[in-house]
């Protein structure tokens, strides 16, 4: 079998393969454009000698045509894996995966099965585990026939790696790289940029690591911000609501006293990487809403060690001020 297991002649297929369509469909409607369609706008009569100029340009077009349709024809073959696959989607992983891995001190077989996958579209999430660990990425393991050993070599790329996480497997639009997460511009009309549209029905069944739909590296952070808030003493908790949908996130809008709510599609809640928190005092009642730092502690301690935690409170200066909503404090829009 054929493949491409390899940046430039993947590179070199993907732009092929597509000056290939482009001659075969675009070249001919341009023709067509140029010398008919005009004619039939400006109702130009034709006649003899104005067909002949024309003629000549349609050979061209002709010959272009018919060869990159051999062409196609040739390499798109099933024993071409490379020709086939090389479409937007698996280009586009492959190459960012290339250049996430290039220079990384990582086993060769064990990179060229992880890039093979993405290109012959296989599943990458047995591999990408190893993939991640070779290069000190914390990632979850569930073999519990682990050596000691390697459970305190593990712990300590955790320690090490906090806060680095990097998966870019999307879930729920979010991806995550050296920490940052990555979520959709929003593009009007275009509903897959729309926050909220997809949440999980059922998180833990569909590859999240808690029930309430947060983003698996969120929750990671949250969890450990939280736990160790109650090591020191304070009581907070996160919303049950993990990830908010499009149509929730509209009736808040809607019902709410305007700047209040994000508009629907935009908020972080539906990508899962924005949680509202409950602060308690230390008698275990709920702190009040009109609060601060001061008489209401865990708020405070919050409020000044999130940061270690990869995460940041971006509405305490908001107009609508809410001490309660928690982000990542790194994230960008791709
Ligand atoms: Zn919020």
């Amino acid at each position: 079998m054929f493949t491409c297991n390899n940046i430039y002649l993947l590179s070199f297929t993907y732009y092929l393969k597509y000056i290939l369509i482009f001659n075969i469909i675009i070249i001919p409607l341009i023709y067509l454009y140029i010398n008919f369609v005009k004619i039939i706008k400006k109702k130009i009569k034709i006649n003899k000698s104005y067909l002949k100029t024309k003629i000549k340009p349609l050979y061209y077009v002709i010959t272009i045509v018919v060869l990159s349709l051999i062409l196609h024809n040739m390499l798109n073959n099933s024993h071409n894996i490379c020709y086939i696959n090389a479409t937007p989607n698996i280009y586009q992983e492959y190459r960012k995966s290339f250049y996430f891995l290039e220079g990384k001190d990582i086993d060769k077989e064990l990179k060229n099965n992880y890039l093979e996958n993405i290109l012959t579209n296989k599943s990458n999430s047995t591999l990408s585990k190893l993939v991640y660990k070779e290069v000190n990425i914390i990632i979850e393991n569930d073999n519990e026939e682990e050596t000691q050993e390697a459970n305190e070599k593990k712990e300590e790329v955790i320690e090490d790696n906090f806060l680095h996480e990097t998966d870019t497997n999307i879930q729920n639009s979010v991806y995550v790289i050296d920490g940052v997460f990555y979520y959709p511009t929003y593009i009007y009309g275009n509903n897959n940029t729309y926050s909220g549209m997809f949440c999980p029905s059922n998180p833990e069944a569909e590859g999240f690591n808690n029930s309430y739909g947060y983003n698996n590296y969120f929750y990671t952070r949250l969890q450990r911000f939280i736990d160790d808030a109650r090591q020191n003493g304070y009581t907070i908790t996160m919303s049950t609501q993990g990830c908010r949908r499009y149509s929730t996130q509209s009736y808040y809008y809607s019902t709410m006293d305007s700047g209040r709510a994000a508009a629907p599609g935009h908020s972080l809640h539906g990508f899962g990487i924005a949680s509202d928190l409950e602060f308690y005092q230390s008698d275990g009642s709920v702190c009040p809403y009109y609060r601060n730092d001061a008489n209401c502690p865990s708020m405070g301690w919050a409020h000044s060690n999130a940061y270690k935690y990869g995460l940041a409170f971006p509405l305490l200066n908001a107009s609508y001020k809410e001490d309660w909503h928690v982000e990542p404090i790194n994230k960008n829009k791709y």
